[in-house]
């Protein structure tokens, strides 16, 4: 996502992109499954909304569970997706601008010859020659280890998701496009379940804090509809009796960010740079706040100074916007790991739309003085 819609940005812009993937396709990931609004409003400035395909309608009603009551939303603009049918379509559209080369890059090194250059060594293919490299390889990719880059890691801030289809037993369509179920946060380490329409398909997630070792991995895994009854015990009074359809998919994650590296030309964004715990649902706010803030403030700084410095590269990891973005994830994820915890108490104060609205009426006094 962060690689694809930045060499649309850039591309746009007039600038020579070469886009690089392992994949001519991305085959079948557990990522992502449903846009919330922040992201739709970024993915329409980019004008890439209507790229999204299959073209789902909004989700409009979510049915939610909270604290053992059923609070209705209506008019919730959420799409359900799947990441690499968008990913795809995306693809489709970006090669038409950029040239889009099927390669593993296996390392990134500085041209000794030339201080402004970069080298991409390809597997099986001839290097690429570029002054900027921006690498949005995703989770734990690994690549710039290579280039010496050290990562500040908590394994202990740790994050289990499942994703399966369902459906009604007598195949009747369900109630409501999407129900949310929300357990109390606590330190209990289940947090929700997200069921929502993707095209003809009830998706659903479930979203976890538990660590590997943790017997009820096994079991939300492996005997998945007694244990949603167990945790989730109004489950069928919200949804009525549903069965699983697919196999149920697991994707475990633990918290990292980069260490600002001394890197000349090289930028790295979305997962690669940090993180994120699906359970915030923060991932492509993240992705996508930093592809706007690169594409849009720094590479057009970059190009126009002819300067590719290491030093001016760092101003993008410290410029506020990115890291309000990068520290909202993270704090996020603290809090779903631990409500009671200092940083879990901020965020949820930061949250608060009263503490927000104090806030903003503090900033505009001490605009006016
Ligand atoms: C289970 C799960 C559920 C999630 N749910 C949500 C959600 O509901 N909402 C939300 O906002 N976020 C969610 N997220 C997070 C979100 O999906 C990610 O933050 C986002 O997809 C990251 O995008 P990216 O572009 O950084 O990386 P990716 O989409 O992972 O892209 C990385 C790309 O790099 C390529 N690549 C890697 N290494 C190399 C190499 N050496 N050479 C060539 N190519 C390479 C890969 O092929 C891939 O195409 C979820 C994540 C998970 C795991």
């Amino acid at each position: 996502m962060a690689g694809c819609i930045s060499a649309k940005l850039l591309a746009a812009q007039g600038l020579q992109v070469i886009l690089v993937d392992r994949f001519k396709q991305s085959p079948p990931v557990f990522r992502a499954e449903k846009l919330e609004k922040d992201q739709i409003d970024l993915l329409a400035k980019f004008d890439l909304l209507s790229q999204r395909r299959p073209l789902a309608d909004p989700l409009g009603v979510n049915v939610n569970y909270n604290d053992g009551r059923i609070t209705e939303h209506h008019d919730v603009e959420q799409y359900g997706i799947r990441y690499h049918d968008t990913i795809n379509q995306l693809r489709q559209e970006v090669s038409k601008l950029v040239e889009y080369r099927v390669a593993k890059v296996e390392s990134i090194v500085e041209d000794p010859e030339h201080p402004q250059s970069q080298i991409i060594h390809l597997a099986d293919a001839e290097p690429l020659h570029a002054p900027l490299v921006i690498v949005a390889s995703g989770y734990r990719s690994g690549l710039l280890k290579k280039r010496g880059v050290q990562y500040r890691e908590d394994k202990d801030l740790a994050s289990i998701s499942y994703g399966f289809d369902i459906e009604r037993p007598d195949q009747s369509p369900f109630d409501s496009n999407a129900y949310g179920y929300f357990l109390k946060p606590d330190k209990n380490g289940i947090d929700y379940i997200t069921i929502f329409r993707i095209g003809e398909t009830m998706r659903a997630n479930v979203f976890t804090q538990l660590k590997s070792s943790d017997p009820r991995v096994k079991e939300l895994k492996n005997n998945t509809y007694p244990a949603l009854q167990k945790y989730f015990p109004d489950l069928e009074k919200l949804t009525d009796p549903f069965q699983l359809i697919s196999k149920v998919e697991m994707f475990a994650t633990y918290f990292y960010q980069m260490r600002t590296p001394e890197l000349n030309g090289v930028v790295a964004i979305g997962d690669a740079y940090q993180s994120v715990s699906p359970t915030t649902g923060t991932g492509l706010s993240k992705v996508l706040n930093d592809v706007d803030v690169l594409c849009n403030v720094f590479v057009p700084r970059w190009f126009q100074n002819q300067s590719f410095d290491h030093k001016e590269i760092n101003e993008f990891y410290q410029f506020a916007q990115k890291k309000e973005a990068d520290t909202h994830s993270s704090r996020s994820w603290k809090w779903y790991a631990d409500p009671s915890s200092r940083s879990g108490l901020v965020y949820r104060l930061k949250q608060n739309k009263g503490v927000q609205w104090l806030v903003q009426k503090l900033k505009l006094r001490k605009l006016r003085h």
